[in-house]
């Protein structure tokens, strides 16, 4: 593609506004690398009507373009080629409106996750979702991969938490299905095409959020397991004395925990890390008081039963940051290293991950496997630490993580998405027909194949 294109583009969005060569943002395409973005130019459009004609341009050229939010995927879905331009919404930021009746946020699809969620807080209001890369990603990118986080048991992945959206398809047509209604069946939820769908079918430029209540009661606890089946009865036992309360449920397996806390790790532990498994129980609620008894009740019930070798609650805020501050080290514990995001049936989880491990520890000498993740949501992180590795052994760790699933119809990816890495292995997880289905839709709405081409599923035209 010439760079004729890239007038028209500037008479869009303004010269400020459209980067080329080394005037693109020194900013990597592949979070914890310094991979840079390889577009032909960046641009940065103001608002939805300048997305509809950016992309009514390209299509009119063929011209491939790449939505970028706050690029903190881990799967490389927003890569670009010196042939691609590369849109941005980080001026797309702005929270439109918060609706305290109808408990609602609409907003533009380039704020961040963590400023809608300190919006909501200022209203008195909850936005219900949270990862760790809060302060980077943007919802446009949130919704486009459906992301998920710590609060999935509860709230459910992002999806169920958006009402309505806008989004720009191929030919610049702009859809608007931004609802506000709790219910609204009238013909196809057409905004579920666009969730989770890595930018394939449409830009994300506007969206509803559902809001909740405000928490205002928070108790946490860190409880240690010796054998994997008590993990397991923890989880059923922890959902039924807490109801809906519960809102978290992380699991780190030793080999986590022991990368963390000293003596390798730079954090220190309310709680010996002699034991097999690790798991933080989170509750919230509305009644104080109320619900810390609830809490401690439940956690003694547990203990009585025999489940937990240890264990300790949070009695003040520090001490909760503390707990939690084990899980979130995990951004130390996955840079420079390869990370899985996988899904199966709970029931599975230790024969799988005893199943990898040795399988990738035979091929890999000097590699370690470590396990932790939301495993109340089916959901396990799997770090494979090793410094150096051949393209033969990388090849060995994708195939043990990615076969080992077929026996238990698990997912190749339970919130990170596809992207580039995960493309020849999505097979493992969806049939032929699905996949069939998916590129019928690609097809349709995007003739051309200008929308973040090569991702997802390979696709002829
Ligand atoms: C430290 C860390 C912790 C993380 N924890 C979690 C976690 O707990 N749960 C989880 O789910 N993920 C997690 N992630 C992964 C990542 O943050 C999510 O996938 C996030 O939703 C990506 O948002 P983004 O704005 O950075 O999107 P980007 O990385 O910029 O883009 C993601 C994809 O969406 C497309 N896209 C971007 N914006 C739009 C748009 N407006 N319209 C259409 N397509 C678009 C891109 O082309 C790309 O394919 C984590 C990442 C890091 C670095």
């Amino acid at each position: 593609m010439s760079n004729k294109i890239l007038q028209p583009l500037r008479d869009i969005v303004g010269s400020a506004n459209i980067l080329t060569g080394k005037e693109i943002p020194d900013r990597s395409e592949t979070w914890g690398t310094a991979q840079p973005c390889q577009a032909m130019a960046f641009l940065m459009p103001a608002d939805s009507a300048e997305v509809a004609a950016i992309l009514e341009c390209c299509h009119a050229v063929g011209q491939s373009i790449v939505p970028c939010g706050g690029m903190t995927n881990l799967v490389q879905g927003a890569l670009t080629t010196s042939e691609d331009l590369a849109l941005s919404f980080e001026r797309m930021n702005r929270i439109e409106e918060i609706d305290p009746v109808a408990n609602t946020m609409t907003v533009q699809a380039g704020v961040t996750m963590q400023a809608a969620q300190e919006r909501a807080d200022e209203a008195g209001l909850y936005f219900p979702v949270d990862i760790g890369a809060r302060g980077e990603c943007m919802l446009g990118g949130n919704v486009s991969t459906n992301a998920g986080g710590t609060r999935v048991i509860r709230y459910g992945m992002i999806r169920d938490s958006v009402l309505g959206l806008e989004a720009v398809l191929a030919d610049g047509t702009v859809v608007s299905s931004m609802n506000t209604l709790l219910k609204n069946n009238s013909g196809f939820d057409l905004k579920q095409l666009f969730i989770g769908s890595e930018g394939q079918l449409g830009l994300i430029t506007r969206i509803v959020f559902r809001l909740q209540a405000k928490p205002r009661s928070h108790n946490v606890a860190l409880v240690a397991c010796d054998e994997f089946p008590q993990v397991v009865e923890l989880l059923t036992m922890t959902r039924r004395h807490l109801g809906s309360a519960l809102c978290g449920f992380e699991v780190m397996w030793d080999n986590y925990f022991h990368e963390v806390v000293a003596p390798v790790g730079r954090l220190s532990t309310p709680i010996p890390p002699q034991h097999r498994y690790y798991v933080i129980i989170e509750a919230t609620g509305t009644r104080p008081g109320t619900d810390d008894d609830a809490f401690e009740a439940a956690i003694g019930e547990i203990f009585e039963a025999g489940l937990c070798a240890d264990g300790v609650i949070a009695k003040s805020d520090t001490e909760r940051e503390a707990i939690w501050a084990i899980r979130h080290e995990v951004e130390w514990v996955v840079r420079d290293s390869c990370i899985f995001d996988v899904s199966l049936p709970v029931a599975h989880v230790h024969e799988y991950n005893e199943t990898i491990t040795a399988g990738i520890t035979a091929a890999v000498p000097r590699a370690k496997v470590v396990t932790f993740g939301h495993l109340g949501d089916n959901n396990i992180h799997i770090c494979v630490l090793c410094n150096e590795r051949t393209d033969e052994q990388a090849a060995i760790i994708e195939q043990q993580i990615y076969e080992n699933l077929e026996p238990y119809g698990g997912a190749i990816s339970a919130e990170h998405g596809i992207g580039v890495e995960k493309r020849d292995w999505l097979p493992v997880s969806r049939t032929p027909a699905e996949i069939e289905l998916m590129r019928t839709l690609k097809r349709s709405l995007d003739p051309r194949n200008i929308l973040n081409p090569g991702k997802v599923f390979p696709v002829d035209f």
